[in-house]
């Protein structure tokens, strides 16, 4: 089954039950919400309904949303199933069915529709939690029981597996997961769904919304009992189309192979080329999502994230001897790829395929004048016989030419130096210290303009780590 029979296989079923299809929401979040920096989840552009702040168009919905999410970035090219930007399908409910309906559909499309063998199905519950005084979910216990999953197979987990909240605050409740056994070519006898590993594969999150989040963990009852749920498209293409990865479905595999082409290396032939041409393929797909939703790089909030996207690839495409100017090949082939069922990539080509030459250009050139300092770094401490690059030089490289600390130590270790890291991280820390004081200081617009020139100057990383925690979420 191909990406687009499985996103239409989804809608239709839920749309032949009484939902609602609504288009995707952008990757930039409504004006009226602050608390995330991109859309993570089907539900952002819900939220007001959810929050009983606007009518819903109707009572049942179903969605496929174009998904970001910063904090998973370093997770790509390692694990099987996680992209920066991805497709999530939806079915959502506004007061109308609850756990029991929603564990109903999950079931059926499961085994009805992607012809999942019920055995290798389990499914997780949330275990209670003594801080926000609920406790275990016995009424998606009971539905499952109802259902037809033995006991064994239903995995209580804490908190921070099955309590759903977008964010710091705003709509949240306990989950309910289902997981497919992939078997023991994939991990251990006594692995559980929940954990880390990658035999029990994670694919739809039924999340039981029915609390406001207010700040300190305080919970107030929404207006209504929702639903919300989110299946990841990528995962369930690895599923259905037999294979082990994310990256070997038919969405990826023409940028795997761009990659090849490129860098005349094959995939399979060292872990390092994996997962570069991996980084390369997630990447390439979101810098051109973010670009056709108007994000911009830069070295603030959505622009920032975009720009360290882009840096990222530029560094792998390196790594593994792509040429330079590469992004624009890939943004063809994202757009052949995706372009048929999201037209603003074709809409957007111009512009997205603008942006990505400039950045690839200047950050080559901060990389060349980079790469001199550091060759100039790396001399000098040859010369004095010393065992590596010290923190302050590193630092200055990566805080004054926004040179990347990763590069800054495999040019080294090419030398065979290593690189005072400990050193390194505490001056980051130092930065991250200085940068709050300052803005606890100040307060107010002013300070937003002072950091705006420091980053802009500074190269910035080191300003942005307290964004990356505002889009964690936390099943
Ligand atoms: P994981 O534990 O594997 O990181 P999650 O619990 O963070 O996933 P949810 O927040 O529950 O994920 O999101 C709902 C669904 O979206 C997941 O069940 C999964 O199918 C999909 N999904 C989540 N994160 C990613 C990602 N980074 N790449 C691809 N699909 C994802
Ligand atoms: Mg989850
Ligand atoms: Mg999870
Ligand atoms: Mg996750």
């Amino acid at each position: 089954m191909t990406s687009d029979e499985i996103r239409n296989r989804f809608l239709t079923f839920f749309e032949s039950r009484d939902h609602k299809r609504l288009a995707s929401g952008s990757l930039v979040p409504a004006e009226h919400d602050p608390s995330v920096l991109l859309t993570t989840a089907g539900m952002h552009p819900l939220k007001p309904y959810f929050q009983g702040r606007e009518k819903p168009p109707h009572h049942r919905l179903t969605s496929c949303q174009k998904c970001f999410r910063t904090p998973d970035i370093d997770q790509v090219g390692l694990t099987t199933r996680h992209l920066t930007f991805f497709e999530m399908l939806g079915n959502f409910s506004m007061g109308d069915y609850f756990k029991e309906g929603a564990i109903a559909f999950a079931w059926e499309l499961s085994l009805e529709g992607f012809g999942f063998n019920p055995d290798d199905i389990w499914v997780t519950v949330f275990e209670g939690d003594e801080e926000l005084g609920l406790g275990p979910d016995q009424e998606a216990i009971d539905a499952w029981l109802k259902i037809g999953v033995p006991r064994e197979r239903i995995v209580e987990c804490p908190r921070s597996e099955n309590f759903w909240q977008a964010g710091p605050t705003g709509p949240c409740g306990p989950c309910s997961e289902l997981y497919l056994d992939r078997g023991l070519a994939f991990g251990k006898e006594d692995d559980l769904p929940g954990g880390e590993n990658e035999r029990f594969l994670e694919y739809w999150n039924l999340v039981f919304m029915q609390f406001e989040q207010n700040p300190v963990n305080t919970l107030t009852p929404l207006p209504a009992q929702n639903i919300d749920t989110g299946l990841g498209l990528n995962r369930l293409a690895a599923i259905l189309q037999g294979v082990t990865s994310v990256f070997d479905t038919d969405q990826f595999i023409p940028l795997i192979k761009l990659g090849e082409e490129l860098s005349g290396k094959a995939a399979g032939s060292s872990e390092d080329v994996d997962r570069a041409l991996r980084v390369l393929a997630d990447h390439t797909r979101g810098m051109s999502f973010l670009i056709a939703d108007g994000v911009v790089p830069s070295n603030e909030d959505r622009g920032y994230v975009l720009r360290r996207l882009m840096r990222r690839a530029i560094v792998q495409g390196r790594r593994i001897g792509i040429a330079p100017g590469f992004l624009p090949r890939y943004a063809e082939v994202v757009r052949e790829t995706m372009g048929a069922h999201y037209g603003e990539l074709l809409e957007q080509a111009d512009t997205v395929d603008m942006w990505l030459r400039n950045e690839e250009e200047a950050f080559n050139r901060t990389l060349e004048s980079g790469l001199k300092m550091l060759d100039d770094v790396i001399a000098r401490a040859a010369a004095n016989g010393e065992e590596g690059i010290g923190a302050d030089e590193a630092f200055k490289l990566h805080d004054t030419f926004g040179f990347p600390f990763d590069l800054t130590l495999e040019l080294a270790a090419e030398r065979g130096l290593g690189v005072d890291e400990q050193g390194f991280e505490s001056l980051m820390e130092e930065q991250r210290v200085r940068a709050r004081a300052s803005a606890g200081r100040e307060g107010g617009e002013d300070v937003r303009e002072k950091l705006r020139t420091f980053a802009a100057t500074a190269g910035a990383p080191s300003v942005f780590t307290g964004y990356e925690t505002t889009e964690q979420t936390t099943a």
